[in-house]
C-alpha cells in the first residue's frame, strides 16, 4: 500500500513521533504520497538518502523565496482548450491527469489534493483543436503521470489522434517505470507498438532509482520499440554533485535511455531547499560535459516563469549581467531579466 500520511510513515519506522507532530503543518498544505515500491527502496536510517529526500515531507518546505508560486511555469497561460497546452508551435501538451503514484516534494503537484474528481478531459475538443492546427507535429501526454490512465484510455487518445496526418509522433512523460514499475505491463507495451513513433521521457533523478524492477520496465519499453529519453531535475542534496550526475548519465545511456533534459528546479512553493543557483548549476554542468560523451549529455534548461518556454542555460542566449541577475532569450521570442533568488554571492 502507498504511504499517504505521517501516521503510516511512522508505523513503517520512517519517522518518529516528534517528526509526526512537527511535519503535520507541512502535510496539511502539501499532500504526501509515496508508492509502495518507492517506500521499500528508501533507507529509513539515513536522513540523507536521495530517495527519502525526494518523497518525504521536510520542515524546510515552509520556507519560500521571492517569486515562488503555485504555477511556476505558467502552463495555464497557453491553454486554448482545457487540458491542452499549446506553448510551442509544433507541439501540443495534453494534461491527461492530475494524479501521480508518488508526489515528489520538489514538484508543484504536491499541492494537488489526493482525492476528488479530476477536471474533465474532452478528447473530442482536443482532437478538433489539433486537427485545426497543422503546425502541431508532436503530441505529448503529461500530467500528473499519464500512466495513471488505463491502457485503454491511452490507446483511445493515440487512436483518436494518429489519423491526423500532421501528427508525426507521440511522447509520454512518465515517472511510473521508476515509482511503480509493475505498471509497465504487457498491455502498455503492446499499445506503444504502433506505426507512429512513441517517445517515452522517463523522469529519473538518481542512479539509486534504477532498481531491478525499473530495469525490467525500461528493458520492456525498449524492446517494445519506444524511443527512450530521460529528464532529470537538478536537486540540491540529491544529485547536484558531479559524481552522481556522471554516474546517472553513464547508466542511462547504457540502458538505451538518451539523457535529454537536466532541469533547473522550478520556483514552486515549498521547494526552495532543493534549489542551487544558476551559477552553481552551470559550473556543475560544464564539469559534467568534460566527464561524459555528447550522447550522454542532457541539455541544462530553465523553464521561464510565466509560460515563456524552456531556455537552454549553457548558450550565448543567457548571460549573467551582474551576480544573480541574468538576461535570457526565450525560445518563443523576447528577452527576459531573471533574478536568481538562490544567488549566494
Ligand atoms: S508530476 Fe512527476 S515530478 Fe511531479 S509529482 Fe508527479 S511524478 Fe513527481
Amino acid at each position: 500500500m502507498p504511504i499517504q500520511s505521517l501516521k503510516e510513515a511512522r508505523s513503517l519506522g520512517l519517522i518518529d513521533a516528534r517528526a509526526e507532530t512537527d511535519l503535520a503543518p507541512i502535510c496539511s498544505q502539501f499532500s504526501m504520497l509515496v508508492s509502495d515500491h518507492w517506500a521499500k527502496m528508501m533507507d529509513p536510517h539515513d536522513p540523507k538518502d536521495p530517495l527519502r529526500l525526494q518523497m518525504m515531507p521536510d520542515l524546510r518546505e515552509m520556507e519560500n523565496l521571492p517569486g515562488d508560486s503555485k504555477d511556476p511555469i505558467g502552463d495555464r497561460a497557453h491553454e486554448p482548450v482545457p487540458r491542452l497546452i499549446h506553448r510551442y508551435p509544433d507541439r501540443a501538451l495534453l494534461l491527461v491527469t492530475d494524479r501521480c503514484p508518488s508526489l515528489c516534494r520538489f514538484c508543484f503537484r504536491k499541492q494537488s489534493p489526493l482525492h476528488g474528481e479530476e477536471p474533465p478531459f474532452d478528447l473530442e475538443a482536443i482532437s478538433a483543436y489539433i486537427a485545426a492546427h497543422r503546425e502541431i507535429r508532436e503530441v505529448i501526454l503529461s500530467g500528473g503521470d499519464p500512466l495513471m490512465l488505463k491502457n485503454s484510455q491511452i490507446d483511445a487518445i493515440f487512436s483518436h489522434l494518429e489519423g491526423l496526418g500532421h501528427v508525426e509522433r507521440f511522447r509520454i512523460h512518465t515517472r511510473m517505470p521508476i515509482t511503480l514499475p509493475e505498471r509497465v505491463d504487457e498491455g502498455f507495451c503492446s499499445l506503444i507498438r504502433r506505426k507512429k513513433p512513441v517517445y517515452i521521457a522517463l523522469h529519473i533523478d538518481h542512479p539509486k532509482e534504477l532498481s531491478p524492477e525499473t530495469l525490467r520496465a525500461i528493458d520492456d519499453l525498449a524492446r517494445a520499440g519506444a524511443v527512450l529519453v530521460s529528464q532529470t531535475v537538478l536537486l540540491k542534496g540529491v544529485n547536484a554533485d558531479l559524481e552522481t550526475l556522471t554516474a546517472l548519465c553513464h547508466r542511462l545511456a547504457a540502458l538505451r535511455v538518451r539523457p535529454y533534459y537536466l532541469h533547473h528546479p522550478d520556483r514552486a512553493l515549498g521547494t526552495a531547499h532543493f534549489r542551487v543557483s544558476i551559477a552553481q548549476g552551470l559550473r556543475l554542468y560544464r564539469a559534467l560535459r568534460r566527464r561524459v560523451t555528447p550522447l550522454e549529455l542532457p541539455i541544462y534548461v530553465l523553464d521561464l516563469p510565466g509560460g515563456y518556454g524552456k531556455v537552454p542555460l549553457d548558450t550565448p542566449a543567457v548571460c549573467e549581467q551582474s551576480p544573480g541577475h541574468w538576461r535570457l532569450e526565450s525560445p518563443l521570442g523576447g528577452v527576459f531579466d531573471y533574478v536568481d533568488p538562490v544567488w549566494e554571492g
